[in-house]
């Protein structure tokens, strides 16, 4: 039973909550969003029932101006809340609703950004137990990133993607080659996210920071980079960890 997972001081808030999010699923609306008013009709029902205020006269859904706005279908909220509660793991959670990673890890941050404003002790300790599931596969995932990283900047002589041989040497101190059996340049990243993004002795750094939470001010500033090249950086490093089948760190360092 999920109410033993669950401290007792806790037991209140958790059930609150819980009824928050059945009538969220229910879609049942007591009052306009905007102006509190309890008169307003049915617009329409499908694909979300959809109301309009007689007083303000806007249009509102039963997740309006809440963090759970267009996390249709809304019964997935409880499923991913309960889920992590047992401690199940994001990808089980997406495998289990057939969806993708990034709608289940959105949807979480939607029930913590909520009981952040609602339930502050539930808050705590939620996310507190979460993290001890979640960072192992992501301290995981950061040594992988790091191994691939560093294996490619002391890259000495790569496969030439032109004809296919070993005699390449390097070129400068990007990931440039030459090789000398074809005598054609090329960099081995040239079809990656990370092609056009320099200062590769800067990328560890980066990569560390983007793990550790900074946000792009802090990263700006600890690297002196500009606030362009950050979130460029950012983006790049988020494809490459992802095509590099790291999408839970990729998550993770997206947007802070
Ligand atoms: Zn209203
Ligand atoms: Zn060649």
């Amino acid at each position: 039973m999920i109410y033993e997972l669950v401290p007792t001081e806790l037991h209140d808030e958790f059930k609150a909550f819980h009824h928050d999010l059945e009538k969220i699923a229910s879609q049942h609306v007591e009052a306009c969003p905007f102006c509190k008013k309890t008169a307003f009709y049915l617009i329409r029902s499908k694909p979300t029932k959809t109301y309009r205020c007689k007083d303000c006269h806007k249009y509102f859904t039963v997740s309006t101006n809440t963090p759970f706005n267009r996390l249709m279908p809304f019964n997935w909220l409880e499923l991913i809340f309960t889920s992590r509660i047992k401690n199940i793991s994001y990808l089980n959670i997406a495998e289990k609703l057939e969806s993708s990673l990034e709608k289940v890890i959105r949807r979480d941050r939607a029930i913590i950004h909520y009981l952040q404003i609602h339930y502050p002790s539930l808050h705590k300790w939620y996310t507190h137990q979460k993290q001890t599931t979640l960072m192992p596969t992501l301290a995981e995932q950061h040594q992988t990133i790091k191994a691939k990283v560093t294996a490619l900047l002391n890259e000495q002589s790569p496969t030439c993607i032109h004809c296919g041989s070993n005699e390449t040497t390097k070129v400068g101190s990007r990931t440039c080659y030459r090789c000398r059996r074809c005598r054609h340049s090329f960099n081995i990243l040239s079809n990656t996210s990370l092609n056009r993004i320099p200062k590769p002795e800067l990328w560890l750094q980066f990569i560390d920071l983007l793990v550790s939470g900074a946000n792009n001010l802090q990263i700006r500033k600890a690297l002196n980079l500009h606030n362009d090249t950050v979130r460029k950086w950012r983006s790049a490093w988020y494809h490459m960890m992802k095509d590099w089948h790291c999408e839970a760190l990729a998550i993770w360092c997206k947007n802070k």
